[in-house]
């Protein structure tokens, strides 16, 4: 295999060392795709207190993906979370994340890695960007590096008050509107934004939503600004762990050709969470963080119709309080809906193949793993057509694969439940959709060789 290029990622998050979510996720599988392409990655990460009291400095995960950890007990393995507890955010994240942007930074040149590209994921790993870029002392050491920023999800920005800006140790030049201020505070998150040579999210629709103000959280007049240089590449999943004909959670199992072995697995979803046992109810799934962007005020208000519609709702969901709240008691009348309030991986997996639809009504998504799940799993994707629920879900034409609404309006929803109860009607339809979601290519193979097409370009540039 030719060689390819070397790669540093700096993330705050990575399976299977620590995760709060989807970023841990791709830092652990991007990678290794990567590494089938021929690219070297090092990943730098912090020790939390979860990744346990291993000395090494860093471990080689498989050959061309190493993870070195960034040290620091008092900022990361003292404490019992990521990046803040119920609490709320740490109130010295400015000081750990700096602190672990400049270290990462170090050590590659410690270690001697001189990496072609420099590719950090969030506002924690922003700043590795600002200091090789702008920082005081240009080190000769990067002059050949290329810079990517990724936004996983541009609502969490890091921002802190002007008066830490000092501690970054970066001129006060920068804290302009083409830097790192924002509103009279300190924008990590925009930082990378400003000086990142390439910028990409994670779907091609949310690289084009987080352009105007509905969705840019404040950022898109400087998105706009970068326009050109701004991609979106899906995420991919984990086909291997993601598999229904290999899955011990599941009762039976299944795949495009023996499809029919399904049903025991929605008989026994049925009976495990107290519905009627009834092949031919119309059962829907949902597992889904509680929070505002995924929509769940569009199902509580739908809910009463589901009764009519003889539909089955199973909700597996954990997170705020306030929608906990909501979903408890707009379920209690309610026959149709099941409601689990739980983190809980392998009801994941059960609900993900045991239901016949999946439901995704989110607000926004900048990607979105479920409805690709699900699509593996042959249970057909209902979602709203925001971010990348709009680029992997289609409802009309030859490669339909599942329901689409727009409005951000439950009368939408359920509009969009009906049509797709009524292709459920009618199996042959149904089952036609089912495979072509089972045999599309979801994997990460595809996502990495998205990556290093821009990482190739940016090289060259
Ligand atoms: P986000 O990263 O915004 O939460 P994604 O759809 O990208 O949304 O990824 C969510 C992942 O977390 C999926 O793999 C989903 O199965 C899992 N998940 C979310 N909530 C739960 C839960 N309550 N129990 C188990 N798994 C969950």
């Amino acid at each position: 295999m030719a060689k390819g290029p070397t790669v540093a990622m700096v993330v705050s998050e990575v399976e299977p060392f620590s995760k709060t979510g989807g970023l841990a996720d791709v830092a652990g599988a991007l990678p290794k795709a990567l590494a089938a392409q021929g690219v070297q990655t090092h990943l730098f990460t912090p020790r939390y207190a979860c990744v346990g009291e291993k000395k090494r400095p860093s471990v080689r995960m498989s050959p061309g993906f190493t993870v070195h950890f960034i040290d620091h007990p008092q900022y990361f393995a003292a404490r019992p979370h990521l990046y803040g507890g119920a609490d709320g955010d740490y109130p010295d994240n400015l000081d750990r994340f700096s602190f672990f942007c400049r270290e990462s930074l170090s050590r590659m040149k410690k270690e001697g890695i001189r990496p072609d590209l420099l590719h950090a994921h969030d506002w924690q790993g922003a700043l590795s960007i600002v200091y090789l870029e702008k920082g005081p002392r240009r080190d000769p050491f990067f002059s050949k590096t290329k810079t990517v920023l990724t936004i996983h999800n541009l609502a969490y920005q890091g921002i802190f008050p002007k008066e830490e800006y000092p501690k970054l140790g970066l001129p006060w030049g920068l804290f302009s509107i083409e830097g790192l201020e924002f509103y009279g505070k300190v924008n990590l998150l925009k930082g990378g934004i400003a000086f990142g040579r390439a910028l990409t999210t994670v779907s091609p629709t949310y690289a084009r939503e987080i352009q105007n103000p509905d969705f840019g959280e404040g950022l898109d007049g400087i998105l706009r600004v970068r326009s050109s240089e701004l991609t979106g590449i899906l995420n991919g999943i984990d086909v291997e762990s993601w598999d229904p004909s290999k899955d011990r959670s599941l009762p039976a199992r299944f795949d495009p050709r023996r499809l029919s072995k399904k049903s025991k697995v929605k008989a026994a979803l049925q009976k495990e969470v107290g519905f009627p046992v009834d092949s031919s109810r119309f059962l829907i799934g949902m597992v889904s963080r509680l929070a505002s962007q995924k929509g769940m005020e569009l199902v509580i208000q739908a809910l009463p119709r589901l009764e009519a519609l003889g539909i089955q709702l199973v909700i597996l969901g954990s997170g705020d309080k306030p929608i906990q709240e909501a979903l408890r008691r707009a379920a209690a009348p309610s026959l149709s809906v099941r409601l689990r309030l739980a983190f809980d991986l392998n009801l994941a997996r059960r609900i993900y193949a045991g239901a016949d639809a999946f439901l995704m009504p989110s607000r926004y998504e900048p990607c979105g793993l479920g409805q690709m799940i699900s699509m593996r799993y042959g249970t057909v994707p209902i979602v709203r057509a925001t971010g990348g629920l709009n680029d992997t879900v289609r409802e009309s034409g030859p490669g339909g694969n599942g329901f689409c609404f727009g409005p951000y309006q439950s009368g939408a929803l359920v509009e969009a439940l009906k049509r797709a109860l009524s292709v459920y009607r009618e199996k042959p339809r149904w089952e036609e959709i089912q495979r072509r979601g089972m045999t599309a290519d979801f994997s990460w193979k595809r996502s990495a060789g998205e990556y290093l097409q821009l990482y190739r370009k940016l090289i060259f540039s």
